[in-house]
């Protein structure tokens, strides 16, 4: 960005959110899915902090055949942004299975009750109502357990009459390479599949999907890597970069030697600095963690924080990278100097609760620069 459009509205930040990398990234899966294996989409948590409703329409343009969200709330809103189908993993909530019956959603059955309970809905509604099933293979999370799956072995009448396209389970350690429990989890999965035959199989995240061609199965389910996350951590990341975030600069100061910064006076400064005061805090989803351990860029130049992070401004140390910033210009945050993943590591955490806490004041520009994968 340059300076003078950074400088031109009335934004404390910009968030840019490229589609055309949301939909080169949406190929890359598609291609390693192949042909007859659909890439659905996960678009919880507002596609991951992103916005459902841009999301949605550039993977729309893709040809996305299937969503997954967390919520209802979430899946209702969906249903006004695509026709095609899309189911709620936290399940038909109690007492709502007419809202799920009314906008078409079909929601992720985790449990026995749950299986119930959604038959009892189909037969008020004298109508097949379609249903994943979805079966916990060692996270202890959502689904049916082995002692659930057994009792439906025993007793295959509690589920008939269901109308269940996918069976599905979630890897829990997809992340790190050859971590045993995966390929445990993938044998525990098919021999809970082999209760729904006729149905499809669904086990991959972003990461599952790239530890092994025998983890794709009739569905994948990628979210994070969409959005430009790294999903083999240990590796470079394979994905376009989605994000980029930009901060004003609202001041720049001199600091003397042996004073202190923000609050607490946590930080002291052991020679005079030049500093710079962003923007950006931990109203904006901007960790409060970052203090005096993350670094903002300024000319591609590290900028590390000085002191904690407060509600709305962070300072940062200016030192040797080049020409100063004015006030107004803009600093990164995320961008081609330190992914969202990169951010994350210096907060102690990981860049799906980056993305997820992306500010509300944020201006979002939406833009479509990556040039689609050659497919
Ligand atoms: C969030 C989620 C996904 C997507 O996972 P990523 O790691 O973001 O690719 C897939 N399946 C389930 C059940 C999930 O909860």
């Amino acid at each position: 960005m340059t300076a003078t459009d950074s400088g031109s509205d009335g934004a404390s930040a910009w968030l840019t959110v490229d589609l055309g990398a949301i939909a080169a990234n949406y190929d890359l899966f598609r291609n390693m899915a192949g042909p007859g294996c659909l890439t659905a989409a996960v678009v919880k948590a507002d596609a991951y902090g992103l916005g459902a409703g841009q999301v949605v329409a550039a993977l729309e343009n893709c040809g996305c055949p299937f969503y997954f969200v967390a919520t209802l709330d979430e899946a209702l809103h969906l249903r006004r942004l695509t026709a095609k189908p899309v189911a709620v993993l936290g399940g038909p909530y109690r007492g709502a299975e007419d809202e799920y019956v009314a906008a078409r959603l079909m929601p992720v059955l985790n449990s026995l009750a749950d299986i119930e309970s959604w038959r009892g809905t189909a037969e008020r509604h004298q109508v097949p109502l379609p249903a994943l099933v979805h079966f916990d293979t060692g996270m202890n999370r959502l689904g049916l357990g082995p002692d659930e799956a057994a009792r439906l072995r025993d007793d295959p009448e509690a589920a008939e009459g269901l109308a269940v396209p996918y069976v599905m389970s979630h890897f829990a350690c997809a992340d790190e390479t050859d971590h045993p429990m995966t390929a445990r989890q993938c044998a525990l999965f098919l021999e809970a599949a082999a209760l729904f035959p006729a149905a499809g199989k669904s086990l991959a995240n972003s990461s599952g999907v790239f530890r092994s061609e025998s983890y794709r199965f009739d569905m994948i389910r990628p979210g994070m890597a969409l959005y430009g996350l790294n999903p083999t951590p240990e590796a470079a990341n394979p994905m376009m970069p989605v994000v980029r975030l930009e901060a004003r600069v609202l001041q720049v100061r001199t600091v003397r030697k042996g004073e202190s910064a923000g609050y607490g006076a946590t930080f002291r400064f052991e020679k005079d600095a030049r500093t710079a005061t962003v923007a950006l805090g931990y109203a904006d989803g901007f960790l409060r963690s970052l203090g005096t351990r993350g670094v903002l860029y300024w000319n591609g130049g590290r900028c590390p924080i000085a002191g904690r992070v407060s509600m709305d401004t962070v300072i940062v140390i200016l030192g040797d990278t080049g020409p100063e910033p004015r006030p107004g210009e803009a600093m990164e945050v995320i961008g081609p100097a330190q992914d969202a993943d990169a951010l994350a590591v210096a907060a102690g955490t990981i860049g799906y609760e980056i993305l997820t806490g992306l500010g509300s004041r944020y201006h979002r520009r939406y833009v479509r620069h990556a040039a689609p994968a050659i497919v």
